[in-house]
């Protein structure tokens, strides 16, 4: 099916048009007893997801768009700096994980056992499996640099998992890995990844701080770390509020009050945040793990520089419901609402809607269609619900005047508009 999105029409396969009869969800009334986290009450309850046990979700209707709607927004951005997407294996012979040390270090990887007693792991970050695979291609330096990227599902097995979408024990993330020849040529892409990873957000609709951190478990090397400001995070980030200085808590010497050690002129104040991305300097580790090189210019054996770049779509998702919503419900961002449109009819004939959700169709807009028979407390509480940024009333009384009103969900601003003036004051 077609979808609107950011002025022009692409076409993602997904069902953008829909009659909220034929949904197979229902908003739901009730807080899921189990969820503590706003994301995981306002999706839950207005059907875009559903918990099976802790920290795994299914992805429903309008779930899927959205979860869609970001990781089409963080392809067309790794794309457009040079990344080639791949779709890696997500069940691994335990043997590429013990290699690099990883089967004993890396306490949130999902180990499981086959029926011949064999050992597997399940991907919860792929250097294991992409390092290998890219320098089968490398033989001299001429054939870097190279960085490849995949979309799709990673499992660890998290301690603690309720946060809703923000740390799931399946999740969906966004993994690149990019292959260079020495380190100013590494530096050079870290940059351009940082930028584009900015871009991805603001894209979103999201402000995200950029920590400095020591690499951890990989090396001694700096990563940064894109943090969103939230209080239902499970970081501690310590900002400047006058500059961009921002560091996470846990291994910084400094606490808030204190002046900031960039600008010398804000304060350090603390604060909740999540996580949304994170970009690593690698080093030489996994090559020299795999003892796999290339020709340098004098043919000379040497080990590639290697970043990884994570990004969490499905996390994503969580933080923005964390941090558009109201009381009511969520309060889609326009850049990842799942449809532009929600068109509803509480006129007695059905038949002016019927007609304006063909009409809005064909002129490129996806529409929820609520033509259900609910009360019209009800179809505007659920609309509150499920949030979408447009809403397309027709009536008894605006179709007295030839007319629908349209509400942005996050105003209480009414506005009436002639139907025939309808698609281009929506296109405005
Ligand atoms: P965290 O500190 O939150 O556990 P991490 O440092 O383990 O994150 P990475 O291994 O770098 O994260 O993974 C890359 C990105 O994947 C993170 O920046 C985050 O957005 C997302 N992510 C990590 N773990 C989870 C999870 N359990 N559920 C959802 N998203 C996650
Ligand atoms: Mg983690």
């Amino acid at each position: 099916m077609i979808m609107w999105l950011f002025g022009e029409t692409v076409k993602i396969g997904y069902n953008s048009f829909m009659k909220q009869s034929e949904l197979f969800t229902k908003t739901l009334r009730h807080l899921p007893a189990d969820e503590e986290t706003i994301n995981a009450q306002f999706l839950t309850r207005a059907g875009f997801v559903d918990k099976l046990m802790a920290g795994v979700y299914s992805y429903l209707p309008l779930g899927l768009l959205t979860l869609k709607k970001i990781e089409m927004i963080v392809r067309e951005e790794m794309d457009a700096i040079g990344g080639q997407e791949i779709l890696m294996p997500i069940l691994h012979p335990a043997e590429i994980w013990k290699k690099t040390g990883a089967w004993t270090t890396v306490d949130v990887l999902f180990k499981i056992k086959s029926r011949t007693e064999k050992d597997y792991a399940l991907g919860q970050s792929e250097e294991e499996v992409v390092t290998p695979l890219v320098m089968a291609y490398v033989d001299t330096y001429k054939d870097l640099p190279k960085a490849v990227y995949q979309i799709g599902w990673k499992f660890r097995d998290e301690l603690r998992s309720k946060s809703g979408l923000l740390r799931g024990r399946e999740f969906y993330m966004k993994d690149m890995y990019s292959f260079h020849v020495d380190q100013p040529d590494f530096d050079r892409f870290y940059d351009i990844v940082k930028k584009a990873y900015l871009k991805i957000f603001e894209r979103i609709g999201l402000v995200a701080k950029v920590t400095e951190a020591s690499g951890g478990t990989f090396s001694q090397k700096i990563s940064y770390e894109f943090m969103v400001l939230t209080n239902a995070g499970e970081d501690n980030i310590l900002y400047c509020d006058v500059c961009e200085f921002c560091v996470n808590e846990d291994i910084a010497k400094r606490k808030s009050g204190d002046v900031c050690p960039k600008c010398n002129q804000g304060k350090l104040s603390q604060a909740k945040a999540s996580e949304v991305g994170n970009v690593f300097d690698l080093g030489q580790k996994y090559g020299k793990d795999f003892d796999l090189g290339f020709k340098d210019g004098n043919g000379k054996k040497q080990y590639p520089i290697m970043g990884c770049y994570g990004l969490g779509i499905s996390r994503l998702m969580g933080v923005v419901v964390e941090k558009f919503h109201d009381e009511k419900g969520i309060i889609w961002p326009k850049a990842v609402t799942p449809v532009d449109l929600h068109l509803i009819n509480i006129a007695k004939d059905r038949k002016i809607a019927d007609k304006l959700y063909e009409t809005l169709q064909t002129e490129g807009f996806s529409v929820l269609y609520d033509e259900t028979s609910v009360s019209a407390g009800e179809k505007f509480a659920n609309s509150d619900l499920i949030g979408i940024p447009t809403r397309v009333l027709v009536s008894d009384k605006t179709l007295k005047e030839d007319s629908v009103e349209i509400k942005a969900r996050n105003s209480d601003k009414t506005q009436l508009v002639k139907i025939k003036e309808l698609v281009k004051n929506l296109k405005q």
